[in-house]
């Protein structure tokens, strides 16, 4: 049993609070450790604790402060297999699942020790009479960062290792559901040389997350959840001064064309919609086949889905885990329940899941409904387990005006040969994320990754450039040392 404890100031603290939460493993509906509900007590500490070690991270210079990061990705590669074997037992999802994730997180570190070049600013001499000027980005202070359960190793990386890269300090408040292994990841980043105060992990719930919504000493909130508690906290930190960025929920579409590689199209499908037990913000969850691909899509979607195996995610001929908790299996079972009784058709149930010598865990099988209308739930709502309906379109002209019915508007996929389907595609989907013949169009670390609509509020996203302009402000300098123009005969041609 773990008993999770807040990292402050470089040391492992016991939280104020008395609260406690259960930890579990997913496969096996066991606990395995308790987290503690950290108050706003906690969080003051640890913002005191980044406060103080600013002024000297910030005056580290930046390939310093690189070589940091570029000794904590040669040391996540040495403990990678370990890393992803304690991810399946706390998330449950398979062994290559929780491999590809770490894999994606050490991403983010290699392309955050590129920030010497990263952060540079743009200078323009002469830019009147006499004058120049210059932009400088500068770090702004502490920086709180939110993640949800999902993804609990990359989430974290895709934002802390650029906020300290670029010379500020954080307060990570990991999810509460499956916060051991990135406290792993803790370890090896003091390991490499992160001073005490740079990283510091606050864990907790809600009441964590708004004491770092209303903290004066906290600069900017990166949050990433479902899209209510992102939209509360982009509000909240708003109203507080504070920079934000809040990726929220999706709904996201698959569409077929009846000239796409059918079964390529089906591999991909059935990897976004089942994958990670359904449980990505980039799973598809709405697969629509544009006239003759439906039936193709139909028939072999529904013979690969009742042929999935679900289980433990450490035994190696597992192809889907458990979901995350007790709590949500009931909920996504709900929305089950809440699909048949609006009259949608369920042609694979899986309800009744169950795997033998594991029967406590918390099990959902593939779930397929047809027949689903914008106004039932199940075709509207994030459902966030292994769930998908396959909706008929005549053209892809109607495939993508259902999509855009949607509120959220994270991801959408088209399968096809056609260049000119795909171009028009991109230019008419109006969503962030677009994968052509991709399944889970998941931008990579040098990318921005975040949606439109209410799957994002902000402007600047995770990764990529954007995440350099979210922990930085640009200051701009313009300087006059002389009032006359530069005299070209007093300076010797080279
Ligand atoms: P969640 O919204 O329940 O929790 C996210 C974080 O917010 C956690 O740290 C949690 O402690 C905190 N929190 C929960 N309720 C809160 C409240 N009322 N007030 C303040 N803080 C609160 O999300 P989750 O269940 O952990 O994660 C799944 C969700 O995250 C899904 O909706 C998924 O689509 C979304 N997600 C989005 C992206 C993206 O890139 N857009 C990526 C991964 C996950």
């Amino acid at each position: 049993m773990a008993d999770v404890m807040n990292y402050v100031g470089g040391g492992w603290r016991q939280a104020s609070a008395s609260d406690t939460l259960p930890v579990s493993d997913p496969a096996r509906g066991e606990e395995i450790g308790r987290v503690p509900v950290s108050t706003a007590v906690d969080v003051d500490a640890a913002v005191k604790a980044a406060s103080e070690a600013y002024p000297m991270w910030r005056a580290t210079p930046s390939p310093e402060r690189a070589r940091v990061l570029f000794r904590l990705k040669a040391l996540l590669e040495e403990h990678k297999e370990e890393l992803a074997v304690q991810l399946t037992r706390e998330h449950g999802k398979i062994l290559a699942e929780t491999r590809g994730e770490v894999q994606r997180g050490i991403e983010n570190v290699e392309h955050a020790c590129g920030v010497p070049t990263l952060m540079m600013g743009d200078t323009v001499e002469e830019i009147s009479r006499g004058i120049d000027s210059a932009s400088w980005r500068q770090p702004m202070g502490v920086f709180g960062i939110i993640t949800p359960y999902n993804f609990p190793v990359m989430i974290p990386l895709w934002f802390w290792p650029y906020a300290v890269a670029t010379g500020n300090t954080v307060v990570l408040k990991p999810s509460e559901q499956d916060p051991l292994t990135h406290q792993k990841i803790v370890e090896l980043a003091e390991k490499a040389g992160l001073p005490p105060g740079v990283l510091n992990v606050v864990h907790g719930s809600r009441e964590t997350v708004e004491a770092i919504c209303d903290h004066p000493g906290i600069v900017g909130v990166s949050f990433v959840g479902s899209s209510n508690v992102a939209e509360i906290v982009y509000r909240r930190a708003s109203a507080a001064g504070k920079r934000a960025q809040t990726l929220g929920g999706a709904k996201n579409y698959l569409i077929v064309l009846p000239d796409a590689d059918m079964d390529a199209t089906l591999d991909a499908c059935a990897s976004s919609i089942f994958g990670s037990t359904g449980q990505r913000c980039l799973a598809g969850s709405i697969v629509v086949g544009v006239g003759d691909a439906h039936a193709q899509i139909r028939e072999r979607l529904l013979d690969h889905a009742s042929s999935i195996k679900i289980g433990d995610g450490l035994e190696p001929d597992t192809q889907m885990g458990p979901v995350i908790s007790a709590v949500h299996r009931d909920r996504v079972k709900a929305f089950i329940d809440k699909g048949v009784s609006e009259g949608a058709h369920l042609s694979l149930d899986g309800r009744d899941a169950t795997v033998e010598g594991l029967e406590d865990g918390y099990w959902v099988g593939p779930t397929v409904f047809e027949d689903v209308s914008p106004d039932m739930s199940i075709g509207t709502e994030e459902i966030f387990g292994p769930v998908a309906a396959i909706n008929k379109a005549s053209t892809v002209e109607e495939a993508i005006s259902m999509m855009h019915g949607s509120r959220y508007g994270n991801a959408c996929s088209l399968f096809t040969t056609s260049g000119r389907a795909a171009r028009e595609f991109r230019y008419h989907a109006g969503i962030s994320m677009i994968g052509i013949n991709i399944g889970v169009a998941a931008p990579m670390a040098f990318f921005p990754f975040g949606g439109s609509k209410q799957s994002f509020y902000g402007d600047l996203k995770a990764a990529g450039r954007d995440a350099v302009s979210f922990y930085t402000d640009q200051r701009v300098v313009i300087s006059r040392w002389s009032t006359d123009p530069p005299d070209p005969h007093l300076i010797p041609k080279p």
